[in-house]
């Protein structure tokens, strides 16, 4: 009976993806740009088309000018972008897709009264709207609780079962005992963490082995909390790991040939992150000088996520005075890291706010806070594909690159926020979104 069912499935899929491969999916495109931004090269280009092939970029050229509606070469099909801007697949580097926001639906009740299946199903929904606001490869931050369930959905968009972004994933992160929600309640009551809790040196080597062992392509820990605003303007915080145990947990992961995120929001916890070499460090509002240059010369990313604090101070107005605090640190902090040269990537901290909000509310405060229209989108483009790893396959529109291809009607350059309206989104060579009549 099972074998029989297992045929019969088979037949089944055989015959429907030779139907839609027929029905739906050409051999190749020819997308013509009327602007292009390339995610590399300093300026943008006009009149391009962009050939795929498959999965890949085969050639960017300069186009003849306007659309033209000659016939298909062989099977290619023409896309005409004349009125609109071509960009690479947005990046976020910092996310959360089995987090429905915290504030509106409360964190607690998530990990309460949301079981993980429920959890991961809400997740396949973020991963597609991710998908339809641009962004085409995540770097996802943790599950809060939802146990390794980011591994399954990272799989589940690899092996084509639900549309997504291309996906890594850190599973469980780490923290110490008495440092991370769930907290306050009844000492009597045993309750779920959004972490692995961990302690000591041999605790930490466990653990990153443990959540390497079930597919963690991350690791990520939580290197502070608290955090207390000093008279001299210094956001003072109360480390969560000792030096030592950082630079295990740090040591294991790369032994093992991975990396590791640290979220740190001050003084201390970002000390004792770069200190022990981690890849990157997560939100900074405040890094002191010494440590800036410390993550220059060891070439540990900033992934500053400033979006956070402005969206907090709008929808929980009893913090807007605290945030409008660590707005004014945060954008001195991230002043500072551009004049040091340290290497800044595109982090939103999506998921902390609900995936209704397209991550690219974000490009604006970046702006404001003193990148270029065009440093914004290179930190949501290469610059993230490069801590990636995997600049020699996403984050530029060029030769041999994946077809992560995504356009919007005019210039954001001029003004970024209409990153915030993509209205053409092609991963993988395959189309998920495209404008009205085209
Ligand atoms: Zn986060």
């Amino acid at each position: 009976m099972k074998s029989h069912c297992h045929i019969t499935l088979l037949f089944v899929l055989l015959f429907t993806s030779v139907v839609f491969a027929q029905s739906t999916q050409p051999s190749g495109y020819i997308i013509h740009c009327g602007t292009l931004i390339d995610g590399v090269s300093s300026q943008s280009r006009h009149n391009i088309d962009i050939n795929v092939s498959g999965n890949k970029i085969t050639e960017v050229r300069q186009g003849t000018g306007a659309f033209s509606a000659s016939p298909p070469e062989g099977r290619a099909y023409f896309i005409d972008l004349q009125s609109y801007t071509c960009l690479p697949g947005l990046i976020d580097t910092h996310t959360h897709v089995l987090l429905q926001g915290d504030i509106i639906v409360d964190y607690d009740e998530q990990l309460l009264k949301e079981s993980t299946a429920y959890r991961a199903i809400r997740a396949t929904v973020a991963v597609r709207r991710a998908l339809d606001f641009g962004f085409t490869a995540l770097r996802d931050l943790e599950t809060e609780g939802a146990g390794y369930a980011d591994v399954d959905i990272r799989n589940a968009i690899d092996r084509g079962i639900i549309p997504g972004p291309h996906m890594q994933v850190s599973s469980r992160a780490m923290d110490v005992t008495g440092a991370y929600p769930l907290l306050g309640y009844s000492w009597e009551l045993e309750l779920p963490h959004g972490v692995q809790v961990v302690d000591g040196v041999d605790g930490g080597r466990k653990a990153v082995r443990e959540q390497l062992s079930h597919g963690a392509d991350w690791i990520k820990v939580y290197s502070d909390r608290g955090g207390m605003v000093r008279p001299d303007g210094v956001l003072d915080d109360i480390p969560t790991f000792t030096l030592d145990e950082m630079r295990a947990i740090v040591d294991e992961t790369h032994r093992q040939r991975h990396k590791i995120a640290s979220h740190a929001a001050g003084l201390n916890g970002v000390h004792i992150s770069v200190e022990a070499g981690v890849d990157t460090v997560e939100h900074g509002t405040y890094i002191a000088p010494e440590d800036l240059k410390t993550m220059v010369q060891k070439g540990i990313w900033y992934v500053p996520t400033p979006y956070l604090a402005h969206y907090r101070a709008q929808v929980l107005p009893r913090t807007a005075e605290r945030m409008q605090q660590q707005i004014k640190i945060q954008q001195d902090t991230f002043r500072r890291a551009m004049a040091a040269g340290v290497k800044i990537a595109y982090g939103t901290d999506a998921g902390a706010f609900e995936w209704t909000i397209s991550p690219a509310v974000q490009f604006p405060v970046m702006v404001q806070y003193g990148m270029s229209p065009m440093q914004a989108i290179q930190s949501a483009t290469i610059q993230a594909a490069d801590l990636m790893g995997m600049k020699d396959r996403i984050g530029s529109i060029e030769t041999g690159k994946l077809a992560d291809i995504i356009a919007v009607a005019g210039d954001p350059l001029a003004d970024i926020s209409i990153l915030q309206k993509v209205d053409f989104v092609m991963k993988d060579g395959q189309i998920y979104k495209r404008p009205a009549g085209h």
